[in-house]
């Protein structure tokens, strides 16, 4: 859910293709020579003629133009489609009257709210403010589709802008400035800003690590007891471990091509002087693991926030594990499953984070990353991610992260 700021003015209408038609046809009546410039917002210099003149035109034209003036195609139909998708709708305008203390003042904002109900537009409340980034800091507000330069460039400071492009706005460009040509085109840019998504470690917050409870270091274990290793003469999980690195020291068991694959069983065979091959390896590696205990609670709600944002895994892992990665969270669920040894690239080398960024396409600022090694948090960090450093076990810390994040902004 999203809170947006919807001003009118040159958004739901098009303000600037009034003031031509009816200001030319004005000056035009009166014989008051102009120029038109049209890349300039609402003021005497769209026309090169005086402010008096400028102001005699508004002033003839403003109650028609609030009460007859037609709204931009799709608008009404995409404000529907975002109510219907629980955002929130805020019309925040600064019609001219409808600010400050005049006679006009009650008259207009009736005005205005006869045309939005005109015009089968549903929001939750208006506002009518000059002072815009202001009321978008009150209101929480998400994104503000707005046209007006000086708001543009202010209300971006703290917050997502979706500039409704118009000749006079053209060079506002920034990080948090999204230019939009149509209501259509409004809809995808939210879509954009809306875009976010929480990354799941597998070890350690989906499947355990945790001492006392079966995991995969227990497991690792009962796997060499299965294959005949007298596990009391050798130190199971420390030599297993240094079978992951090569023979030039560099770990590369869960970053392994088919080959370094081949390779590294060899090493753990001559380690443990093993008599079966990898399949069969495979078979008892499986079967052990299936029973190191994993947090269902965890997937749940990764499951859970798919409503929400985009769910995705990011895990050292080895090809022997993807079998029963799969059995356990099904990973058809998952809109990203990023694993080192497909990608070549594990955890923490700065490589695979940006992969992981290049590949959704989401910035970083919108990605909230899970994981229980504070190394892999920290590169995660420094490039701008939201984390969260916990286990599975942690599922409050986990879940506060995830409402935080999603509320955020
Ligand atoms: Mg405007």
């Amino acid at each position: 859910m999203m809170k947006i700021g919807i001003d009118i003015d040159g958004v739901l209408t098009d303000e600037q293709r009034y003031i031509l038609d009816y200001g030319s046809a004005f000056f035009t009546k009166r014989n008051i020579p102009y120029k038109i410039h049209d890349d300039i917002y609402d003021s005497k210099e769209i026309f090169e003629v005086s402010e008096e003149d400028y102001d005699a035109f508004w002033k003839e034209h403003i109650f028609d133009y609030s009460e007859n003036i037609s709204i931009r195609p799709f608008a009404r139909d995409i404000i529907k489609k975002l109510v219907e998708e629980n955002h929130e709708i805020y019309i925040i305008t600064s019609r001219s009257y409808t600010t400050y203390e005049n006679e006009y003042r009650l008259k207009m904002q009736s005005v205005v709210k006869e045309w939005l109900k005109r015009n089968e537009i549903k929001y939750n409340d208006i506002i009518f403010s000059r002072k815009k980034d202001k009321i978008c800091k009150e209101l929480n507000i998400d994104a503000m589709i707005e046209d007006k330069p000086e708001n543009v460039a202010k209300i971006s400071k703290n917050r997502p802008v979706i500039c409704y492009n118009e000749g006079y706005n053209k060079k506002y460009t920034g990080e948090n400035i999204y230019r939009a040509y149509s209501w259509y085109d409004i809809y995808n840019k939210i879509k954009e800003i809306e875009n976010k998504i929480v990354i799941f470690d597998w070890g350690g917050v989906i499947e355990s690590q945790k001492e006392g409870e079966y995991n995969i270091f227990t497991s690792d274990i009962d796997i060499m007891k299965r294959l005949n290793v007298d596990v009391n003469k050798i130190d199971v999980i420390e030599e297993y471990t240094n079978c992951n690195n090569d023979e030039n020291g560099i770990c590369i068991s869960c970053q392994s091509k088919k080959e370094e694959c081949e390779a590294w069983f060899e090493r753990v065979k001559k380690k443990f002087n093993l008599q079966c091959d990898l399949k069969e390896f495979a078979k008892v590696y499986d079967e052990e693991r299936g029973k190191v205990v994993y947090y269902k609670d965890v997937i749940e709600i990764a499951k859970k926030l798919k409503k929400y944002c985009k769910i995705g895994i990011l895990s050292n892992l080895m090809f022997l594990d993807k079998e029963r990665l799969n059995k356990q969270v099904e990973l058809k669920d998952f809109d990203y499953v990023w694993l080192s040894f497909e990608l070549n690239c594990k955890k923490p080398d700065n490589k695979i984070y940006e992969m992981v960024e290049k590949e959704c396409k989401i910035k970083p600022s919108n990605i909230l990353f899970i994981d229980d090694s504070k190394e892999n948090i920290d590169v995660a960090k420094s490039r701008g991610w939201n984390t969260c450093l916990a286990s599975g076990y942690e599922l409050d810390k986990i879940k506060d992260s995830i409402d935080k994040f999603l509320n955020c902004k």
